[in-house]
Parts: C-alpha cells; sequence; structure tokens
C-alpha cells in the first residue's frame, strides 16, 4: 500500500485543492466502512484516506508535506538543529527527515502555546543564474522579532515578576456553559485578558513593551546547494518571529528568485541550452568553434560538415546539478548558423563564383562594389 499521500488520493502533485477534494470525496465513498460490510482493509483504507485528506487538504500542511514527507507534515517542526541538517532534511529526502515529533494536530491543543507562538515567516532572496546552478553561500537578512535581551523574553522589567490574571485566577482558560439541544455543553477559551498566558505582567519591560520579543533586521547564514530554481524554498526552523515571553518561535521560509539567464542561456529544469553562432563556412565545411561554459572554462566544440542551423549537440552530465539525489541533466548545444551580412567586396566575389558553380540564382550585388560598378555601367 503506497504511504505517499498524492498517490492514496489518486491526485498529481500539483492536483488544485478542488480536485483534491474531489478525489477524496469519491474514494472516501467508495472505502467508508458503512459501504464494505466493515470489511477492517476497507476501514485501514479509509483511516489512510482521511489523514491523506487531512494534510494535502491544509495549505500549510501540504506544503510542509511536500517539503518534509509525512513526518514534516504531522510534527510541529525542528528544533536546535544546525543550518546544515535543516539543508539536508529539505533536500535529502524523507528518510533522512529528522522531524520525527510530535502527532497529528500537534500544536492544536494547547491554547497558550497556540497564543504564544511566534508566526512563520517569508523572505525572498536574489540568486544570479550562475550562483542558482553552482550554488553558493550568502547571508539572508529578514526583519524577525527576535526574543527581547533586555528582559530574557520574559515582558517584565526589573526583579518584579507577572501576577496571576484576575480574569482566569490563572488558569489562562474562560469556561462558558453553552445550552443546546443536546443539555449544556461547557467549553473552554483562551482567556482574553492574559491570553491564556495564566499571568499578567506588572511592570512590563520598556524595550519590548511586555511582549518578550522585538523586531530586528536578523542575518543568518545560508548555504545555497547547486541546481536551486527559480521559486525553490527553504526551511530555516525557529528562525521565524520569536514567541510571546518565551512561547515558541515561528519557522522562516526562504524563497530563492533566479534571475535572468546570461545571452545565449536557457534552463529548463536540469537541462541548460546554449545557443552557439557557427559561421556559414564552418557549417558547410565543419571544423571548431569555441565555446566558454557558465563555469567560464572554454572548450572547441567540433562542428560537423553540413551542420544546418538550429541541429542539436547533447552533453550527458554537464548540465544543472540535480537539487534532489545525484549527478547533473545535459547541456544542448543549439548550432545556429550564421549568415555573413557585412562581406568584403572579395569575399562576396567568391560567395558569387560558388553560387554560379551551383547553379543557384542570388541577387545582383549590392555592395560596395556592385554599386560602383553599377555606377559606371
Ligand atoms: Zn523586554
Ligand atoms: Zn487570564
Amino acid at each position: 500500500m503506497s504511504t505517499d499521500y498524492y498517490d492514496i488520493l489518486g491526485v498529481s502533485r500539483t492536483a488544485s485543492a478542488e480536485e483534491i477534494k474531489k478525489a477524496y470525496r469519491k474514494l472516501a465513498r467508495e472505502y467508508h466502512p458503512d459501504a464494505n460490510n466493515g470489511s477492517p482493509e476497507a476501514e485501514a483504507k479509509f483511516k489512510q484516506l482521511a489523514e491523506a485528506y487531512g494534510v494535502l487538504s491544509d495549505a500549510d500542511r501540504r506544503r510542509h508535506y511536500d517539503m518534509f514527507g509525512a513526518q514534516g507534515a504531522r510534527g510541529a517542526g525542528p528544533g536546535g538543529l544546525g543550518i546544515d541538517d535543516i539543508f539536508d532534511a529539505f533536500f535529502g529526502g524523507r528518510s533522512s527527515s529528522p522531524f520525527g515529533r510530535g502527532g497529528f494536530g500537534a500544536g492544536g491543543g494547547s491554547s497558550r502555546a497556540e497564543n504564544f507562538a511566534g508566526s512563520d515567516c517569508e523572505v525572498e532572496v536574489p540568486l544570479t543564474f550562475v550562483e542558482a546552478i553552482f550554488g553558493t553561500e550568502t547571508m539572508v537578512e529578514a526583519r524577525v522579532k527576535v526574543p527581547c535581551e533586555v528582559c530574557e523574553a520574559t515582558g517584565s522589567a526589573g526583579n518584579t515578576d507577572s501576577k496571576a490574571c484576575g480574569t482566569c485566577q490563572g488558569r489562562g482558560e474562560v469556561q462558558q456553559v453553552r445550552r443546546t439541544m443536546l443539555g449544556s455543553m461547557l467549553t473552554s477559551h483562551a482567556c482574553p485578558d492574559c491570553g491564556g498566558a495564566g499571568s499578567v505582567i506588572v511592570d512590563p519591560c520598556e524595550s519590548c513593551r511586555g511582549e518578550g520579543r522585538r523586531t530586528e533586521l536578523a542575518e543568518f547564514p545560508v548555504r545555497v546547494p547547486a541546481g536551486i530554481d527559480n521559486g525553490n524554498q527553504l526551511l530555516l526552523a525557529r528562525k521565524g518571529d520569536a514567541g510571546i515571553r518565551g512561547g515558541k518561535g515561528g519557522d522562516l521560509y526562504v524563497r530563492f528568485e533566479v534571475e535572468n539567464p546570461p545571452e545565449g542561456w536557457q534552463r529548463d529544469g536540469n537541462t541548460l541550452y546554449y545557443t552557439l553562432s557557427v559561421p556559414m563556412t564552418t557549417a558547410a565545411l565543419g571544423g571548431k568553434v569555441s565555446f566558454v561554459g557558465l563555469d567560464e572554462e572554454t572548450t572547441e566544440i567540433d562542428i560537423e560538415p553540413g551542420t544546418p542551423s538550429g541541429a542539436l549537440r547533447k552533453f550527458r552530465g554537464k548540465g544543472v546539478p540535480r537539487l534532489r539525489g545525484s549527478g547533473r541533466g545535459d547541456l544542448v548545444i543549439v548550432q545556429s548558423v550564421e549568415t555573413p551580412c557585412d562581406l568584403e567586396s572579395e569575399q562576396e566575389e567568391l560567395l558569387r563564383q560558388l553560387a554560379e558553380l551551383r547553379g543557384e540564382d542570388v541577387a545582383t550585388s549590392t555592395g560596395m562594389m556592385g554599386r560602383i560598378k553599377r555606377a559606371l555601367r
């Protein structure tokens, strides 16, 4: 049985929310235990469908799943990992994923943790075409909330501590009785006055106004692996907004924006294309044309006699390094035959002789010599 959520729902990885919903509804009806005389296989499948749908129908969890696999979608995220570990987790595939903590709905239980958690942040980082292909090391700047150093993220100034919140008597939550058709129901919510902390600050820290965190332009060193494409993201765990008064920090998503390629270059996934100008004579007779790669190495490319314009030459393993997995894609050289447009009179004369020998009908001379000849007529 497949464990891939997309496979389970029978949808592509690019399926829209609507497609996912449709696929789930159809399969859920098919495997519903009631419709299968309580068959344990159908029940197992039904549970699996619900698990897959639970993740893929939630944009945030789907994004996590796409990056980290099932563990990432379930877990609350990593803590205390080095940046290299995060890279490995992101790019190394799910088998090496360290995101094993937490169960479904982690973080959804405690209202205090929710109210005091920092937000996830996103930052865009521009990369040149060459940096994206070969990788680089860079500093990422992001405006995020960091723990306040003055109060050590407690939010309290000096030695004065917090006191129990009067509204909730320190419980952090308030309960409410609701009358429903089924009788009275007791529901609890995070206390509106203390936000679920159970305590209020008596003498707030002046530096952070009692929040325990403040906004700063933070810098993070990032090793960009080779093979990044436009829009690829990298997650820096707990580098987003710090939580309120020491609450759990959010994550920082680094999104790469790759600049346009240099003249003549194009990229399609892991395949690189380069349009190489080949002089008309070299294309006809064969020869060599110098080619300068993105790594600035010069190679002589052999041109076959009789090469038509647009002919392709493929160099295996000389393209973009694969972000996931090993090896590189291919480099495809598009040979573009150049038509000379700045002929000197002697060159023109030779071409005319060639045309005559080949019995080709060419226009009368337009060059300097032609004009002189016509003027003298
Ligand atoms: Zn402070
Ligand atoms: Zn309270």
